[in-house]
């Protein structure tokens, strides 16, 4: 059996400029898979049955959609809490798992490399990664072929082979992936209360249902130190708020925009 490239797809432009790379410059055919959360943007799964419908015409094949023992909801209930950057259950239970398990049951499960499309200029802690990894989380050899690709050339690719982008970047998101992710920053939460109120109804609901707060902590109290816990509407009046400075932010507590395991390729 030939040697097998297996893509983490995520359906952010990233992941997407690698798989025209691969296959349209490098005459590689990858199985392409997408880790499902059951947690991403309506959009998002629009663009995975897009880009699996003209994978479908390139190559015959289509993305792979995976799932775990339980979705991002499931999850936070047997755990009594919504994963947060300091308690990163999330990725590990929903994506690394479920994917290792699928991939055990490859014929090519010792014989491949895994291909993310994270890129150095996204972060400190990506610039320090290699385009080639002997080791990863997978347990295989890693592949990061646009490692040193700007933006702008992601956005290129795209452009060059008339592949349209995932539509939340349109709508002024940076990232992909969970909708939102639990480290979203004020700019993502901005977005969402403006362009999908029904996902913050959505979310708002199921905060009612299990009495837990689906965004980690923001803001302690002055005095005791105490962590002040959330609703999902507390935190987009705060993001919107302060977009408007009328809140002083001394004792909010930022959070990263990047998705805590983007690293691995599977949030973007
Ligand atoms: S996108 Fe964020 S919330 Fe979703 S699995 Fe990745 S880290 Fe967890």
């Amino acid at each position: 059996m030939k040697h097998q490239y297996v893509l983490c797809f995520s359906g952010g432009k990233d992941s997407t400029a690698t798989l025209l790379y691969l296959i349209k410059e490098k005459n590689i055919v990858p199985i392409v898979t997408f880790q499902d959360t059951g947690n991403e943007s309506k959009d998002t799964y629009a663009y995975i049955d897009y880009i699996s419908g003209l994978l479908n015409g390139w190559t015959g094949t289509e993305v792979i959609k995976l799932k775990g023992e339980y979705d991002f909801f499931s999850l936070a209930i047997k755990k009594k809490r919504f994963p947060s950057m300091k308690a990163r259950f999330c990725t590990e239970w929903l994506k690394i798992v479920p994917f290792l398990r699928w991939l055990e049951e490859q014929p090519y499960a010792d014989d491949c490399t895994i291909i993310t499309g994270i890129r150095a200029a996204e972060s400190k802690a990506r610039s320090k990664r290699k385009e080639h990894e002997d080791k990863s989380t997978y347990g295989r050899p890693l592949w990061n072929p646009i490692i040193t690709w700007s933006a702008a050339e992601v956005f290129a690719i795209h452009k060059k082979y008339r592949i349209d982008i995932n539509p939340l970047y349109k709508k002024g998101l940076k990232r992909v992936g969970c909708f939102p992710c639990v480290n979203a920053g004020r700019n993502e939460l901005i977005v969402l209360a403006r362009h999908y109120p029904d996902r913050i109804a959505e979310i708002r609901e199921v905060e009612k249902q299990t009495g837990l707060s689906y965004l980690p902590r923001r803001k302690f109290n002055k005095i005791t130190g105490e962590a002040i816990v959330w609703t999902i509407d507390q935190h987009v009046a705060w993001a919107l708020k302060t977009l408007d400075g009328q809140m002083e932010l001394g004792t909010i507590k930022q959070e990263s925009t990047i998705c805590a395991y983007a690293g691995l390729g599977v949030c973007e």
